[in-house]
């Protein structure tokens, strides 16, 4: 059960509400978010909730017999769009594209991105300065002096930065530098990085888990639903399956499914979801048309010669191709 509380409730009326909750045999537990403040309830008799509804400082009240319940659409119907300001918004009929390296690679690699992104429209840069790399002598990113950069040469063309975060001690030196923080698939179920997240006032994306289930990933956001943060955008980024013929199988049908289950937004990966340079448009069309509400794309001005997962990088001209067929696509839909 969900209880959204007026901004005003008096702690008087707030303790007495908490305290008909436990009559009824239900745990409390308080969020406030940078949009409101709620009693996620949690319990299993039944009882009618207007003997509850009707008390000074209840907004709402909405039984969620699902197991998320923040994240959940059986409280929240309409969708949930994340404002990055200056005009970018993602989800609820903002299709957006993120798009960019793998890896920062250096100040020249930085300006040639953005100059292609501000001559194709797209406003949200992607691009890791700390990696997760599967062998320790892979390059593991630029660091704190990268996304300084990063930051720096995207704030003066208007364009937003998404980029990875690894660890709980990150969040706050890189919480200055960036609009969006990413949650990779490695770290899906790190709750304490997720804890750290629903501390902190950025949006958040977050990835499905290598192999991790649609409910996984629910349960992710969750976390950091419940710790303060509702700005969320959940990421599929393929699975692990026993199929060896590409990287990872891209579930497509995670977008429908989650967008039945969840309000937030959904962006497709398609990049790691196939991790096939020949094969990644005809995906990333189809996780249009399946519903994805944006899509995090890896380009490169010579994936030949990227630092990382240049197999999967698509060049500035099939990026721009790209495009051109996910703006006739959505037309058409
Ligand atoms: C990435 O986006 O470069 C990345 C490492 O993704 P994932 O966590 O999906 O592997
Ligand atoms: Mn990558």
């Amino acid at each position: 059960m969900i209880i959204q509380l007026e901004n005003t409730i008096s702690p008087q009326n707030l303790d007495l509400l908490k305290r008909e909750i436990t009559n009824v045999k239900y745990s409390v537990n308080q969020v406030s978010t940078q949009m409101g403040n709620y009693l996620v309830c949690i319990g299993k008799d039944e009882f009618d909730i207007r003997s509850i509804g009707h008390l000074s400082g209840v907004k709402d009240i909405h039984r969620v017999n699902e197991i998320v319940k923040l994240v959940s659409r059986k409280w929240k119907t309409e969708r949930s769009q994340i404002d990055l300001g200056d005009g970018v918004k993602v989800g609820d009929k903002n299709f957006a594209i993120m798009a960019g390296p793998c890896s920062i690679e250096g100040e020249e690699q930085i300006r040639s991105t953005v100059k292609q992104l501000v001559k194709s429209g797209v406003r949200i840069m992607r691009g890791g300065v700390y990696k997760p790399r599967s062998s320790p002598y892979s390059f593991r990113g630029m660091g704190m002096d990268g996304l300084k950069l990063f930051s720096e040469l995207c704030k003066a063309e208007g364009i937003k930065i998404i980029t990875e975060v690894m660890q709980v001690s990150q969040v706050e030196e890189m919480h200055d530098y960036i609009d969006i923080f990413q949650v990779g698939s490695r770290n899906s179920q790190n709750f304490n990085l997720l804890d750290a997240l629903g501390g902190v006032d950025k949006p958040v994306l977050i990835k499905r888990g290598i192999s991790g289930s649609i409910d996984e990933l629910l349960y992710s956001a969750e976390y950091i639903f419940s710790g303060g943060n509702e700005k969320l955008m959940l990421c599929e980024r393929g699975i692990r399956t026993y199929e060896r013929a590409y990287r990872n199988t891209l579930d497509l049908n995670a977008v429908p499914i989650l967008k039945e289950k969840s309000h937030l937004p959904v962006i497709v990966d398609p990049s790691h979801g196939i991790g096939l340079r020949q094969h990644m448009e005809p995906m990333a069309l189809a996780a249009t048309v399946a519903g994805a509400d944006g899509l995090l794309l890896e380009i490169h001005e010579q994936p030949e010669i990227a630092f990382s997962d240049g197999q999967q990088t698509l060049n500035y001209r099939e990026f721009e191709q790209l495009l051109e067929k996910i703006k006739i696509i959505k037309e058409v839909l």
